[in-house]
C-alpha cells in the first residue's frame, strides 16, 4: 500500500498511525495513486506553539540581511535538487513549461527576496517607515513610525495549482521579516509542496522552528490561532469566505488575507485589429492564458474582452494558433504542450462550470467538453479514462447584463468571449468582475490605454499594458512577480502576497513610537538630531566601522564666500545661471536677495571642511539622498558643515559596510543653508599596521 506523506513539525517528521483513514492522491494523467494523506493524531496546537517560541526565538537571532542571505541559500540547495522535483510534478499533470513557472518561478521568488532584503532593508530587526516628526518646538520630543515583526506563526494556506510558487511566495516574505512559517499546501499536490519542504530539511539550512508543513485536512486548525498569528490563504473565495468568518479572524485579532478566484480580463483595444503587431500579441497571449498549467491559474484570462467588429477574427486566430500549436497530453509524453486538470475531481467541476455558463447564454466556439484523445506517456495516441484531460474552450456571449460569465470561474482552459464599442461599456465590464487579479489591454493608443486604465485600475491588483514595445520583453499577463503587488480586490481576495517589501511589512506591526531623539536613536539605530553625538576626538573618518558610534561628529571651522569664488566656478562649471551671474536679475527674482552661490559649490566646500583626506578605512563616497537648499547664501556670507554619523549597515558578505551621515550646513548666522545625508563605504576593520 502506498505510504502516508509525512508532515513536518516541531522539528522532525510525522507520519500517522499506518491503520488510519486516508485520502488517495492521483496521478492527473493515469489515475495512479501516488500518496494517500491523513492529518489523524497530529497535534496540531504544539506545532503552531513550537513555531511561536523556537522558530521566532531562531529568526529573532537575525537581522534582515542574515535572513536574506539564507533565502538565496534555500535558493540554491533548491536549484541543486530541482529535477526531482520536475519529476514529481510532471504527476500533478504539470508540462515541463508549466514545472518551470512553479519550481523555478518560486526559488526565483527566493533569490529575489534575497536581494531586494539587502538592498531595500537595514541589517537590523526593525523597519523604521517615513520621516521623523518633529512634535516639539526644541526638538526634544519626536515621533517616528517603525515595523516590528508579528510575535506568532504565519499559517500559509495554499492552492493546489502551483504547489512550489504559491509557498516560496509567501514563505520568503514571512521569513524575511522574521515570522516562522507552517504550510499546509492543498492536498491533490501537497506531494510535490512535502518534496520541497524534504529538500531544504535536509540542506540543514532551516533555522529550528522556521518551517513547518501539514499534509493533509486541516478543519480545526483556525481553532489554535490567536493574536499574533497570520493566516495567508489562496484557494476558492467559498473556502475563504467560511475561514474569515471563524472567532479568531473576527473577535480574535488573526490577520486574515486570502487570494481567491478572480474573473480577470483581457482587452483588445480598438486600434488593434488584425494584422496589427497588438492583435497578434493579444491573441498570442490569450492561448498561452488558456493553455499553460491547463488554465489552472488564478491570473488566466476568463473573459476576453474585444471590440465588437474584431470578434471573429479574434476567434479564428485562436483557433488556428491553438490548433497548430497545442498538443494536449500527459506531460511525459513526446511532445505535449498542454496537461490534464490536477485531479478528475477538478475535471468535473470545471466542466460544472461550463456547464453553468452555457446555461448563461454562452455558445462554445472553440473546442469541446467531451473526453478529448490525447498523447500518452508512451508516445502514443488514444483516450485516457482516468486522467482528468480537458480540451481547450472558448465560449462567447453576446451583449447583455448576463452576471454569470463575470462571476463564474471555470479553473480550466476556459475562457468567454464578450464585445463592447466604447471605453465605457469595456471598462464596465472589467468592473463587473467585482474586483480582479489582474487586467490586460493590447492597444498601441496611449489615449484609450489611459481612459480604461483610470476606469479600471480601482477593480485591479495589477494592470498589463501590451503593444508592440513591449510584447516580446513582457512577462505576460499571467505572471506575478516578486517585485509586484500580487493580490487584488474585491472577489479577488484583497490580498497581497507579493509586492516587494510591501509583502514584508504585512508580516510585521506598525507602531507610532513617540519619544526623545536619544530614546528613538536607541530603538532605531538611527541617530536623531537632539541625541547625544561626539565632535571632539579622532576624526570620524580614521575610524572603522568596529570604531565608528552613532554621533560621531565633525563640526567644520567656516569659509567665506565671495563674489570671485562664485565666478570662478560659474566659467569652471558653465553653469552662468542668472542667479549668480547677473546681480539686477537675481534680485528680481522672489527668493534671492541678489547674486547668490551655486548649492553645488557650497555642497562641494562642505567636502572639503569635513573630508579627512588621506587613506583610511572610509572607501568611497557612493551617492547623497535628500538634498535640500535652503537658505541662499550671497558674498560675504559664510558657511560650515556639521557631519554627523547617523546609521552604520555592515555587510554580511563583504569587508566594508554603508554608513550615512547627517549633513548640515549653516550660515555665520547659524540658519540652515542645506541639509543632505551623505552616503559612504567604510572598511569594517582598520588596516593591520
Ligand atoms: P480550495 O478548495 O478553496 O482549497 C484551498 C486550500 O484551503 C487547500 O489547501 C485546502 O486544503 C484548504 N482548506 C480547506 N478547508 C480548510 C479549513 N477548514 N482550514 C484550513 N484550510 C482549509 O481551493 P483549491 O481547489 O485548492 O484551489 C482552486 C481555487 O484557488 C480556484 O478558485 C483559484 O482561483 C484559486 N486560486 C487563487 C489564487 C490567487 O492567487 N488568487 C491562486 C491560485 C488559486 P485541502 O486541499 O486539504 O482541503
Amino acid at each position: 500500500m502506498t505510504t502516508i506523506l509525512p508532515s513536518y513539525v516541531t522539528d522532525a517528521w510525522w507520519t500517522p498511525a499506518a491503520e488510519v483513514a486516508s485520502t488517495a492522491v492521483r496521478d492527473a494523467s493515469t489515475g495512479e495513486t501516488v500518496a494517500r494523506v491523513s492529518t489523524e493524531g497530529l497535534d496540531l496546537g504544539a506545532a503552531l506553539e513550537h513555531a511561536r517560541t523556537v522558530g521566532q526565538a531562531s529568526l529573532g537571532a537575525l537581522t534582515f540581511h542574515q535572513r536574506a542571505l539564507l533565502l538565496k541559500q534555500f535558493a540554491l540547495a533548491l536549484t541543486e535538487r530541482k529535477e526531482e522535483l520536475y519529476a514529481i510534478s510532471a504527476r500533478t499533470g504539470a508540462t515541463k513549461t508549466d514545472s518551470w513557472v512553479d519550481i523555478d518561478g518560486g526559488i526565483g521568488v527566493l533569490f529575489t527576496y534575497a536581494s531586494k532584503g539587502r538592498r531595500e532593508l537595514p541589517n537590523t530587526t526593525v523597519y523604521v517607515d517615513g520621516a521623523v516628526e518633529v512634535l516639539s518646538k526644541d526638538g526634544s520630543f519626536l515621533g517616528r513610525h517603525i515595523y516590528t515583526r508579528l510575535p506568532g506563526v504565519a499559517v500559509q494556506i495554499n492552492a493546489f495549482n502551483f504547489p512550489v510558487w504559491g509557498s516560496l511566495e509567501k514563505f520568503a516574505p514571512a521569513f524575511l521579516a522574521g515570522v516562522p512559517t507552517v504550510v499546509k499546501p492543498a492536498t491533490p499536490t501537497g506531494y510535490l509542496a512535502e518534496a520541497f519542504v524534504r529538500i531544504l530539511v535536509e540542506s540543514g539550512l532551516l533555522p529550528a522552528g522556521t518551517l513547518s508543513l501539514v499534509s493533509g485536512n486541516v478543519p480545526t486548525l483556525f481553532d489554535h490561532l490567536r493574536l499574533g498569528d497570520l493566516v495567508a490563504f489562496t484557494g476558492s473565495a467559498s473556502t475563504a469566505e467560511g475561514l474569515r468568518a471563524h472567532d479568531a479572524v473576527q473577535t480574535g485579532g488573526v490577520r486574515f488575507t486570502s487570494e481567491t478566484d478572480s474573473i480577470n480580463a483581457s482587452v483588445l483595444g480598438p486600434d488593434a485589429v488584425a494584422g496589427t503587431p497588438e492583435f497578434d500579441a493579444y491573441v498570442k497571449q490569450l492561448v498561452a492564458e488558456m493553455t499553460s498549467k491547463a488554465g489552472q491559474k488564478c491570473t488566466a484570462i476568463r473573459r476576453a474582452i474585444v471590440p465588437t467588429a474584431s470578434a471573429d477574427a479574434v476567434v479564428g486566430a485562436v483557433a488556428a494558433r491553438i490548433a497548430e500549436r497545442t498538443v494536449l497530453g500527459d506531460p511525459r509524453g513526446e511532445g505535449v504542450t498542454m496537461g490534464p486538470l490536477a485531479s478528475l475531481e477538478q475535471r468535473d467541476e470545471v466542466l460544472r462550470q461550463v456547464g453553468k455558463l452555457e446555461a448563461a447564454g454562452g455558445e462554445i466556439v472553440l473546442g469541446s467538453t467531451d473526453a478529448p484523445e490525447v498523447t500518452l506517456a508512451d508516445g502514443s495516441r488514444g483516450s485516457s479514462p482516468d486522467g482528468a484531460f480537458v480540451a481547450p474552450l472558448l465560449l462567447r456571449f453576446a451583449p447583455g447584463p448576463d452576471a454569470v460569465v463575470h462571476s463564474t470561474e471555470a479553473f480550466g482552459p476556459v475562457s468567454s468571449l464578450l464585445t463592447y464599442d466604447t471605453v465605457d461599456q469595456a471598462a464596465d465590464l472589467i468592473a463587473r468582475g467585482g474586483g480582479s487579479l489582474v487586467t490586460s489591454v493590447a492597444t498601441h493608443d496611449p489615449a484609450f490605454a489611459v481612459a480604461l486604465v483610470n476606469r479600471a485600475a480601482a477593480y485591479n491588483g495589477r494592470i498589463l499594458l501590451l503593444d508592440r514595445d513591449d510584447a516580446r520583453s513582457s512577462t505576460g499577463h499571467g505572471s506575478p512577480l516578486p517585485s509586484l503587488v500580487h493580490g487584488g480586490p474585491g472577489r479577488a481576495g484583497g490580498g497581497e502576497e507579493l509586492g516587494g517589501m510591501r509583502a514584508v511589512l504585512h508580516h510585521m506591526q506598525r507602531t507610532a513610537v513617540q519619544g526623545s531623539p536619544e530614546m528613538l536613536t536607541a530603538l532605531t539605530g538611527i541617530w536623531h538630531a537632539g541625541a547625544a553625538s561626539q565632535p571632539e576626538g579622532r576624526h570620524p573618518f580614521r575610524k572603522s566601522l568596529a570604531e565608528l558610534r552613532l554621533g560621531d561628529q565633525v563640526i567644520s571651522s567656516s569659509r567665506t564666500v565671495t563674489l570671485a569664488d562664485i565666478e570662478t566656478f560659474a566659467e569652471f562649471t558653465g553653469d552662468t545661471f542668472y542667479a549668480h551671474m547677473d546681480e539686477e536679475a537675481a534680485a528680481a527674482n522672489p527668493f534671492f536677495p541678489g547674486r547668490v552661490a551655486h548649492g553645488y559649490l557650497l555642497v562641494s566646500w562642505a567636502a572639503g571642511l569635513f573630508v579627512d583626506p588621506a587613506p583610511g578605512p572610509v572607501l568611497a563616497n557612493y551617492g547623497l539622498e535628500n538634498l535640500r537648499f535652503l537658505t541662499p547664501v550671497s558674498p560675504g556670507d559664510s558657511i560650515r558643515v556639521e557631519l554627523t554619523a547617523k546609521q552604520i549597515t555592515p555587510r554580511e558578505t563583504d569587508e566594508y559596510g554603508e554608513v550615512r551621515w547627517d549633513a548640515v550646513l549653516k550660515n555665520h548666522e547659524d540658519a540652515v543653508v542645506a541639509t543632505y545625508d551623505v552616503l559612504t563605504l567604510v572598511a569594517k576593520e582598520p588596516a593591520a599596521a
